[in-house]
């Protein structure tokens, strides 16, 4: 059953754990929470190897608990935490533990399929999950749902297109929908020639025309791989068929994504290309925080631009739809050669081209089967990394290495 929401106030703080708070999403975050420090209580925060930085949020917040996941680093975090009160862990259990502390709200911003057992543990407490981390359901949709479904908790979608969804829907019932429409910026190479892109480095990768992101999905944005994982996330997420979903290029990223109605009436949610608008709207849910940062100016846009995707320069897309149709493991599999291929590439051993190459390779080469416990996801995805190691291994692939 599903335990009643209330918006956080003074007199009634929320408590939260941010998961992945030295990130992009948990800086986001943290500054929204620091807009209003009595209305929360923090309770835990957790990185992977950037002690600073985590020392640094868990003293701003004054959480309880800050866990780094590289255990080798607690005795430093240990120290920069000395004589402030916050107790400090590390290793992948206690990040685990830490997402499973009871809380109002968790932030599961991890990056990658790595955020995946933390996120079933934030999901167990049965309350509010806000939804960064789309590696998790895009890895493990079913098994995810089923357990917020179990638990009732209220899953809180942070990506922009899917907050703007979740916001579209509100007042709407599913059986009123006709399809969802996913806005996509088109990335650094939206209008690049297939040459340019086979040359592109990773700092032109990741120079995103509209968002500050981190590195994985400032080069998932760049392929489109990134709206592939979106698709999937949406199906997940709003129980909506694969044909049901269309992806429109939307350079200004203002309209964050629309519902299309049976009678032929689009809505549409519009912000500025800022995180925290959806962040905000999932921390004050199911109420509206009244936020300090900059917002729309639609005088100053001036016009709005949308196109069809160019699924020949953006394969990863069309790659994405397959895995989907074909279910079971393949998303997952699709996931995990998707992270292999951007840390290479990201490394300097791939070509740009070669990082939808390499998926699709792993998911040609995988018998389809159904994957239904978390065991099963994780086997799946360890088998899909190890092959996309070998196709790594065994270049040329499309693209020219640098
Ligand atoms: P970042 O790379 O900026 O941050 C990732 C966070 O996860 C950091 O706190 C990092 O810790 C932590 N982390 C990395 N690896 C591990 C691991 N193996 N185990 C535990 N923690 C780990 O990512 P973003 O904030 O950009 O993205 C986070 C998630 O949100 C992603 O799934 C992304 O797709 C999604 N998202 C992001 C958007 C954005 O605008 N940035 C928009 C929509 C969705 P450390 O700093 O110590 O490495
Ligand atoms: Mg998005």
């Amino acid at each position: 059953m599903r335990t009643e929401a209330f918006p956080p106030t003074e007199d009634r703080p929320r408590s939260v754990t941010i998961l992945g708070v030295t990130g992009s999403i948990g800086a986001s975050t943290v500054d929204l929470v620091l807009q209003a420090p009595a209305c929360y209580r923090v309770e835990a925060v957790t990185a992977q190897s950037r002690v600073d930085a985590l020392a640094e949020a868990a003293l701003a917040l004054r959480a309880r608990l800050a866990v780094i996941g590289e255990s080798g680093r607690l005795p430093d975090l240990r120290e920069r935490l000395a004589g402030s009160g916050i107790e400090a862990a590390g290793g992948a259990d206690a990040l685990v533990e830490a997402a499973a502390r009871p809380v109002d709200w968790t932030m599961a911003a991890i990056v990658g399929a790595a955020g995946l057992a933390p996120t079933m543990a934030a999901i167990g407490n049965g309350r509010m999950v806000a939804l960064a981390n789309k590696e998790c359901l895009v890895c493990a949709g079913p098994l995810l749902m089923r357990a917020v479904e179990a638990s009732g908790t209220a899953l809180l979608p942070v990506d922009s297109e899917h907050n703007a969804i979740f916001q579209c829907l509100a007042a709407a019932r599913l059986d009123e929908v006709d399809r969802l429409i996913l806005t996509a910026s088109g990335g650094p190479f939206r209008a690049a020639t297939l040459d340019a892109m086979r040359q592109a480095t990773p700092a032109e990768a990741v120079r995103h025309p509209n968002w500050r992101m981190g590195a994985k999905i400032s080069v998932d944005s760049a392929t489109l791989m990134n709206k592939g994982l979106e698709l999937i996330e949406a199906h997940h997420l709003f129980a909506m068929p694969e044909p049901l979903i269309e992806v429109l290029v939307h350079p200004q990223s203002v309209v964050h994504s629309l519902v299309a109605f049976k009678d032929g009436s689009l809505l549409a949610q519009l912000g500025p290309s800022d995180m925290r608008v959806p962040i905000a709207h999932a921390l004050g849910w199911p109420g509206r925080l009244r936020t300090d940062h900059p917002k729309l100016d639609l005088a100053a846009i001036a016009r709005l631009d949308f196109a069809p995707p160019d699924t020949g320069r953006f394969p990863a897309l069309a790659l994405a739809r397959a895995a989907l149709r074909q279910g079971g493991a393949a998303p997952t599999m699709l996931n995990a050669a998707n992270e292999v291929a951007v840390d290479a590439f990201l490394a300097g051993e791939i070509g740009f081209l070669d990082i939808a190459a390499v998926v699709g390779r792993v998911l040609d080469g995988e018998p389809p089967c159904r994957i239904d416990t978390l065991d099963a996801v994780l086997e799946v995805d360890a088998r899909a990394r190890a092959a996309a190691r070998r196709h790594l291994d065994h270049r040329p692939l499309v693209g020219t290495q640098r």
